[in-house]
């Protein structure tokens, strides 16, 4: 799949998705194709989640590991019930309580669930955006949509349809933009076939959220971890590849915000005085707390859900920037902050400093 294809890019109305531009869209996935298109999380990069071959040139398009399972996109609960084998009481409650939405439901695959879709498991991953245009587009094309993140392998996820482009672009045949998508960080994986539901993903919809309508939910060590985590049997091997990373060399300094201050501001002049081009990832709280290297917010403090937005797209500009190291404060791991808290230690490469210690 190294031939280069024209890719069309389309600017769609979020709001009223245009008929002939979904159709066209449509008609690619129908037969065979790949589409980009926007949820409400990041964007996605679509194919006809059961066609094999299909699903085969997101692997190869994207370089993503063939062991790494791809989420299905349904538009109707129906469709549950033809990708599962078995649909428990839970799923029931949470799809009602939270679809559409940013969780997807890890739950037993059928047999027309193709097993490359599923990366070889026997488990599927399912879920219901919450955008016009993914569900427009998932309706006409008549089939569930199978869509990891649409960049490259490794990379940030995309939350602009420039950040496709810059991957993609020659790869696929369309880009479907509707503008930045809305969360930012992808959804929040939830296994079903674990007793208690296990979060294998830490993503949009929050743990507290998820507690209050299941009682007792655990999450998945590798979810939460400072360290690479070294998965033997993996239920969910997105865990386990790269991802996330910057082309600059990462640090998340974690620990009390005080001391996070000092410590960013420590290593920024020492990495300075190495010679080296510094980008500070800041919060609205610390910011005018730096005085060198380049230094951006990802939001406030005190609405995580701000900087789970920008995160990535942050990443992304300091890269275009050409910075040698990014620096990034941690933030409580509440709410969004267990999804950024994973995002930003795993794009560090768990490269980690306690400040204050
Ligand atoms: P992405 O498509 O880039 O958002 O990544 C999808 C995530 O969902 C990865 O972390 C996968 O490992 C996870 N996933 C997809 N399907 C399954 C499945 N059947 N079981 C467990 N995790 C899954
Ligand atoms: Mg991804």
């Amino acid at each position: 799949m190294s031939a280069i294809k024209k890719t069309i890019v389309l600017k769609v109305d979020c709001e009223n998705p245009e008929r002939e531009k979904i159709t066209l869209a449509a008609n690619v996935i129908r037969e065979g194709g790949l589409v980009a298109f926007p949820t409400e999380t990041v964007y996605g990069l679509g194919a006809d989640a059961l066609n094999p071959e299909a699903v085969r040139n997101i692997y190869l398009v994207k370089m993503r590991p063939p062991d790494n399972p791809i989420i299905v996109h349904v538009a109707r609960k129906e469709d549950v019930y033809r990708l599962a084998a078995e649909v428990p009481e839970s799923a029931e409650k949470l799809m009602s309580r939270f679809w559409p939405g940013p969780l997807t439901l890890v739950l037993r695959a059928s047999d027309i669930v193709p097993r490359v879709t599923t990366g070889g498991l026997d488990t599927v991953a399912i879920r219901m955006p919450r955008h016009k245009v993914a569900l427009a587009l998932i309706e006409a094309s008549g089939t569930p949509i199978a869509a990891p993140s649409a960049n490259l392998a490794g990379r940030p996820s995309p939350t602009i349809a420039e950040h496709v482009i810059q991957d993609l672009y020659g790869k696929i045949d369309i880009i479907l933009d509707a503008g930045p998508t809305n969360i930012g960080v992808e959804s929040t994986v939830l296994d079903l076939t674990s007793n208690p539901p296990q979060i294998l993903r830490p993503g949009g919809l929050t743990y507290e959220e998820l507690r209050k309508v299941l009682g007792r939910v655990s999450i998945h060590p590798a979810a939460v971890s400072k360290k690479e985590f070294h998965i033997k049997h993996a239920r969910s091997p997105g865990l386990k590849h790269k991802h996330y990373a910057p082309r600059a060399e990462m640090i998340v300094v974690e620990g009390e915000f005080n001391a996070i201050i000092r410590k960013v501001a420590e290593l920024a002049e020492k990495y300075l005085g190495d010679g080296k081009k510094v980008g500070i990832l800041a919060t609205d709280e610390s910011i005018r707390r730096y005085n060198i290297g380049i230094v951006k917010s990802m939001g406030s403090r005190s609405n995580l859900s701000s900087i789970a937005k920008n995160l990535f797209r942050l990443l992304r500009e300091l890269d275009d920037e050409g910075v040698d190291v990014i620096i990034a404060e941690g933030v409580p791991q509440k709410g969004l902050g267990l999804a950024v808290m994973n995002r930003l230690r795993r794009a560090a490469g768990y490269n980690i400093i306690e400040a204050g210690s």
